[in-house]
């Protein structure tokens, strides 16, 4: 692979970031991490942001009595604030109201304008758009939005009203999809989920609208020929994975396009994997690669929710356990594409069991050892041994982290086995100790010891490196000093759990 192109969705600016975003946008990171670490940081590029548009955030605003592009400003720097203080590495984050992507956008609805599907007809048309109308709200309510059958603020039954929208002949597109999903040409995972794309297929799926009219959106980008509706969604939040790279000139679209992962929740599953790829196709663009969808979260085993007050502010955890550790304990606690509980409770045992008992007592035993006994110098041949290398390309978050974690249940239980201290004892009083080893016996069995360990942390530090980029610096730069010497502090201080 000579560049990599890995986005996460961009997040819908109707509330403030929580831990699933802060999911999504860690596993990005972290295989943006890897794959520079492999092919070199120029190419890479890592894109998250900000979905910005539509009636929600126009209603969200008039509530705070501020305009809407003030409204998404907050809260898109909102989302700007978490990933820093996550330390994301994302190498840009769009808008959907940046003027660039909003002259992109409608480039693109012009070209679509014209396009013609593969059975030749217009890809865009004129329909009927029928739904549930709610009077007091002024706009088009979804079933799922409905409480009781009824619109949830004004307590009233919505009308079915229609109103004429522009439509993409999404039908058309779906055999050539099915055929690029079934090759493999487009990877859908895991596995299930393909299946499910394959099954709505089958089904049969309607075409979409892709613009309201001004009256039930007003906030949004203007369908160019007609000044009557607005884009509604779809159209505008997928292309931001090519409006970043300035399609379709631009120098980062043609060194990065196509994506090669495009991370998304569960929800978006549907228009991912079908109206995007037909849109890429009517634009004459090569679809991305593959898509990589994860289930939904709960936390402590309930769902995620205002009402129950357990909707996890990213910032918090970093406040309590530092951006790095944040991540760790995040990535190691379930499998990619599972359903996913992300058990809070744990996290301080975690964090004991983890990274104090287990990876900061390894790196302060080595390092103490190499420093007392062998003055500090050791000879050690530094081989990288691509640790968790095969999880990670596979997005195997979790079983990448338990590889190195198993080297290092491995190397401390070698330590509590092998007594080192009981060798070196040996070696500072030059005499041969029970079980015939001889005084140079010892000393080479003690080497032999403190190399494996220290190669062996050479190794942890380097897989870590797209985890914990900062920790695994600090243990690479004590392990290849010239001369070896016990951190002062530990690298992970011991939590108090009441
Ligand atoms: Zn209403």
């Amino acid at each position: 692979m000579e560049k990599f192109y890995i986005t996460t969705p961009i997040y819908y600016v109707n509330d403030k970031p929580h831990i699933g975003h802060a999911y999504t946008t860690i596993i990005a990171d972290v295989l943006a991490h890897f794959w520079r670490t492999q092919i070199g940081e120029d190419n890479v590029f890592f894109l998250t942001g900000t979905d910005e548009h539509g009636a929600k955030i126009a209603e969200a605003a008039e509530k705070n009595n501020i305009s809407p592009q003030k409204f998404t400003d907050n809260i898109s720097t909102l989302f700007k604030e978490a990933w820093h203080n996550l330390e994301i590495s994302n190498d840009y984050f769009v808008r959907t109201t940046d003027e660039n992507h909003k002259k992109i956008v409608v480039d693109i609805l012009k070209t679509l304008k014209q396009a013609k599907t593969p059975q030749g007809n217009d890809v865009l048309y004129e329909g009927e758009y029928e739904g549930l109308y709610c009077i007091g709200c002024e706009k088009f309510i979804t079933a799922s939005e409905l409480v009781d059958d009824k619109c949830p603020d004004h307590n009233k039954v919505p009308e079915k009203l229609s109103e004429k929208n522009w439509f993409f002949k999404l039908s058309d597109f779906l055999p050539s999809i099915k055929e690029k999903i079934e090759s493999g040409e487009l990877i859908i995972y895991p596995e299930g989920r393909k299946k499910e794309v394959l099954g709505l297929i089958k089904q049969g799926v309607p075409d979409i609208s892709i613009s309201r009219s001004n009256k039930s959106v007003s906030w949004g980008i203007d369908i160019p020929w007609d000044k009557d509706q607005k884009t509604y969604v779809w159209v505008d939040a997928l292309s931001n994975y090519i409006t970043a790279l300035e399609y379709p000139a631009g120098e980062n679209f043609k060194k990065f396009w196509p994506a090669d992962v495009h991370l998304m929740g569960l929800e978006i599953l549907k228009f991912h994997t079908l109206l995007w790829p037909a849109m890429l196709m009517a634009l004459g663009v090569e679809l991305p690669k593959s898509m990589y969808i994860h289930g939904f979260f709960t936390i402590d085993g309930k769902k995620m929710s205002k009402t129950l007050g357990n909707v996890i502010d990213p910032n918090e955890l970093v406040n309590q356990y530092g951006a790095e550790v944040s991540k760790y304990l995040i990535l190691s606690q379930f499998a990619f594409g599972a359903e996913s509980d992300i058990k809070i409770e744990d996290f301080p045992i975690k964090y004991n069991a983890d990274l104090v008992n287990g990876l900061g007592n390894l790196v302060n035993r080595v390092t103490n050892m190499v420093e007392q006994y062998m003055d500090g110098k050791i000879d050690v041949d530094f081989k990288d041994m691509n640790l968790g290398h095969e999880e990670l390309k596979q997005l195997h978050f979790r079983e990448a982290l338990l590889t190195i974690w198993q080297v290092i249940a491995k190397d401390n239980s070698l330590i509590d086995q092998e007594k080192p201290w009981v060798l070196a004892k040996d070696k500072v009083n030059g005499e041969a100790r029970d079980g015939g080893l001889g005084h140079e016996a010892n000393k080479e069995k003690l080497t032999k010891i403190l190399q494996e360990l220290t190669l062996d942390l050479y190794n942890i530090a380097l897989s870590l490196k797209p985890f914990m980029p900062k920790k695994s610096k600090e243990i690479l730069d004590i392990i290849t000093a010239k001369q070896i010497k016990k951190p002062s502090e530990p690298l992970f201080p011991r939590l108090q759990i009441k």
